[in-house]
């Protein structure tokens, strides 16, 4: 580390460690941070955590049903949305929700979460065509067909209720 940047970092270091705004200079200087200035940065980011947070960790043992991997959208981080050529049809059928709920339960989860790309009619014919009212019947697509397949999920798993509906941004 070029000496001006050591003494940055280090006149950074010690005043995040008494508690002092920081400038963006510093703040940039502590992007670089490394070895022993690095481990006293992540100590004294840890204490913020615990004096914020507490020590205690929580989590949610969830199986994600992903609805429909189709989405309009295109962006670059994706690593959920699939075209239809990748894809056996646009949208999970009911019973195959009910399946993988069923296998997440046997696996001890206890929710459900929902997944899906946003508004995949939009882009795709197929998906418009699957959200057409004679087809909402056999797919788990539109707010209604979602609740009730859901609820069908929960009560055939024993999972507890299904609220979580999110896209996958
Ligand atoms: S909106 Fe979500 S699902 Fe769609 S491409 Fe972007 S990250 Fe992927």
């Amino acid at each position: 580390m070029r000496p001006s940047l050591e003494h940055a970092t280090a006149r950074a270091v010690a005043r995040a460690r008494n508690g002092k705004s920081l400038s963006v200079d510093e703040a940039s200087a502590l992007m670089q941070a490394s070895g022993d200035h690095l481990l006293e940065l992540m100590s004294i980011a840890s204490g913020l955590r615990e004096l914020g947070r507490g020590t205690r960790i929580t989590y949610s043992r969830k199986v994600f049903i992903p609805l429909t991997m189709l989405c309009r959208d295109h962006c670059h981080y994706c690593t959920f949305a699939k075209p239809p050529a990748k894809l056996d049809r646009p949208f999970l059928l009911p019973e195959e929700v009910v399946a993988i709920a069923t296998a997440g339960a046997r696996l001890g989860c206890k929710e459900a979460l929902f997944t899906l790309g946003d508004r995949p009619e939009e882009r795709y014919p197929i998906a418009r065509g699957w959200l057409t009212p004679s087809m909402t019947s056999r797919s788990t697509s539109g707010t209604l067909s979602v609740s009730l397949v859901a609820r069908s999920a929960s009560d055939e798993s024993a999972m507890m209720s299904l609220a979580s509906l999110s896209a996958t941004t």
